[in-house]
């Protein structure tokens, strides 16, 4: 099942992607993708519907974040092998912790706005976990049961503010903007294998990153299994599981977002964004003009 969030920032309703990949909406029958609608009971009382039967939308319709209600917005850093490489880092022993701003989640196709000052911004293709319940002290081999999809994340970076500024990571992780969810929360049924999925990400249509999630060091339900020792996750919870190779910051010379960029990105059967960059000073006289704010 593609569950997904459509209408204006702020105000979004729920809905589902049909077999014809057709926007749904489910507003008839559950008040958002949030909290308990992510169950596992929610979601089988979401399965049982025939979308069919569901007002269909046009299909420009915007689309939100896939998932309501975020109170905890976790990353991991450093997780996959080949980046680390990339970087001239080592293998961390346990996953890197650290937060972005839930205030920071935007829609998949929303404008990305670069920091006021910002000359460090860059990209970040993710896997993302969506918590589905309540997870506290859970072991790896039964943390899929707390967890409702996944889905596509792009962990935008602002490194001056991440490497240079001292204290930790998360100055240079939750900037306005800095946290494209969706399109889709797939659930897991419709995912063979979350250690096979290929990621990719374009900036202008030049291909920077390409990777696969076989070569992640902690997989999805260690990473839950892992923070559940640390913090109760719940419904609604995001936690994005680090990048594979090819971010600007591991370029030679290093290569950073400017005004009027385009970011495409995407995961097998996750779906794909479009984002494109303003920095602070053209995106205040956007909003100084009217242009509306999503
Ligand atoms: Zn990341």
């Amino acid at each position: 099942m593609k569950l997904m969030r459509h209408g204006a920032s702020g105000d979004e309703r729920p809905g589902l992607v049909d077999a014809q990949g057709g926007l749904r909406d489910l507003s008839g029958h559950v008040r958002d993708i949030a909290g308990l609608a992510l169950s596992r009971d929610g979601l089988a009382r979401l399965r049982a519907i025939d979308p069919t039967s569901l007002p269909l939308l046009a299909p420009d319709t915007r689309l939100g974040p896939c998932v309501g209600g975020t109170g905890n917005f976790i990353a991991i850093g450093l997780n996959y092998a080949d980046h680390a490489a990339e970087i001239g880092a080592d293998i961390p022993a346990e996953p890197i912790v650290f937060n972005k701003a839930p205030s920071c989640i935007v829609g998949p196709n929303d404008r990305v706005i670069l920091p006021k000052g910002s000359a460090k911004s860059d990209w970040e293709v993710e896997l993302a976990i969506v918590i589905g319940a309540r997870a506290s002290y859970v072991h790896a081999n039964e943390a899929l049961n707390y967890v409702a999809g996944v889905c596509l994340c792009n962990d935008l970076s602002e490194r001056e503010f991440q490497m240079e500024r001292g204290g930790t990571w998360t100055k240079g992780k939750g900037c306005p903007t800095f946290g494209p969810i969706g399109p889709w929360l797939v659930t897991l049924d419709e995912i063979p294998r979350l250690d096979d999925l290929g990621l990719w990400l374009d900036v202008n249509g030049e291909r920077m990153q390409t990777g696969s999630t076989r070569t992640m060091i902690f997989d999805v339900a260690q990473i839950v299994a892992y923070l559940s020792h640390f913090m109760m996750l719940m419904p609604g919870d995001i936690i994005t599981t680090g990048t594979p190779p090819g971010v600007g910051m591991g370029m030679k010379p290093p290569r950073f977002l400017k005004n009027g960029d385009v970011i495409t990105l995407g995961i097998d059967g996750l779906g794909t964004q479009r984002q494109e960059v303003v920095a602070f000073d053209d995106w205040t006289a956007k909003v100084a003009a009217g242009e509306p704010t999503h």
